[in-house]
């Protein structure tokens, strides 16, 4: 099978348990954060089974992730100061964006939470001791108090709010590169995500909105988030920043932004969303 011919959208089916008996397999190879990746290859692909097999790496722990067609397709962790084998180098997650497809990145994104939640839950968080694999699903398990532990995705919502053709654009205080953004905060426990747009808008900005309206989801895996995006229009109040989290924010017009967003992450979509449908009147 050619890697290059796989749609990953249409081809993936994620699972749990590997198939006992296959002809080939990928493997997707991380360390210490990092991507083995091929030199020389136009686009990132995995290991084959064969270029595995010849890698003479050692795993410390596999996972499998499903099936792309009829192969199996793992991650395996390596140790942390293993040397890259010839032909390959160690790439960030981070350096994929903006310049893999963004299924891959996604898919190499959920490698990496999966191997990071196995590495932090080998111990139990109430007791202590050793937790053990679950069979049926994707769980650690407690081997003396029985407690489980599952993959941890952290929910956040990313809100763009308008006001007539003004957007709210904002700089995060804590950011190395000054740019503007839309708002966005953790969810809390005991809110709905509605809740949580309201409350960090308020917290951040000290603005009221309404007319809330869902408008897509990103998986952001670093080093866990899952980010839930919204539209919503300015309701009443005057921009007062809470300055531990921002630096400053600002309405701007849709056609005078800051800069341009970037069209990878939800906040870029989010921002395009608003400017296609203010360029057609229907703000
Ligand atoms: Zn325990």
């Amino acid at each position: 099978m050619n890697w290059q011919d796989i749609n990953l959208q249409d081809h993936f089916e994620p699972g749990i348990a590997a198939p006992e008996n296959y002809q080939s397999a990928f493997y997707i190879v991380i360390s210490d954060d990092e991507v083995l990746s091929h030199d020389n290859l136009p686009t990132w692909q995995p290991l084959d089974q064969d270029e595995w097999r010849w890698s003479g790496l050692q795993a410390n722990a596999q996972h499998y992730l499903g099936m792309i067609q009829d192969a199996p397709l793992f991650t395996v962790e390596i140790d942390k100061n293993a040397d890259e084998p010839e032909g390959y180098f160690f790439d960030t997650l981070w350096s994929f964006l903006g310049k893999a497809d963004m299924n891959v990145f996604y898919l190499l994104g959920r490698a990496k939470q999966i191997v990071d939640w196995y590495n932090h839950h080998q111990h139990c968080g109430q007791c202590g001791r050793a937790t053990e694999s679950g069979q049926n699903d994707r769980s650690t398990k407690c081997s003396h108090c029985g407690l489980m532990f599952y993959p941890r995705l952290s929910p956040s919502i990313i809100v763009c709010i308008n006001k007539g053709n003004d957007i709210l654009l904002a700089q995060n205080a804590q950011a190395r590169a000054k740019f503007y953004s839309t708002l966005a905060g953790f969810v809390e426990p005991g809110e709905s995500i509605e809740e949580t747009v309201h409350r960090e808008v308020f917290e951040e900005v000290g603005l009221k909105v309404k007319n809330l309206r869902y408008f897509g989801s990103q998986s952001w895996p670093f080093p866990n988030s899952l980010m839930l995006g919204f539209h919503a229009e300015y309701d009443s109040g005057e921009i007062d920043i809470q300055e531990e989290e921002l630096s400053d924010a600002q309405w701007f017009h849709y056609n005078n932004l800051p800069n341009k967003p970037a069209s990878i992450s939800i906040s870029g979509w989010l921002i395009n969303d608003f400017i296609r449908r203010a360029e057609l009147g229907q703000i």
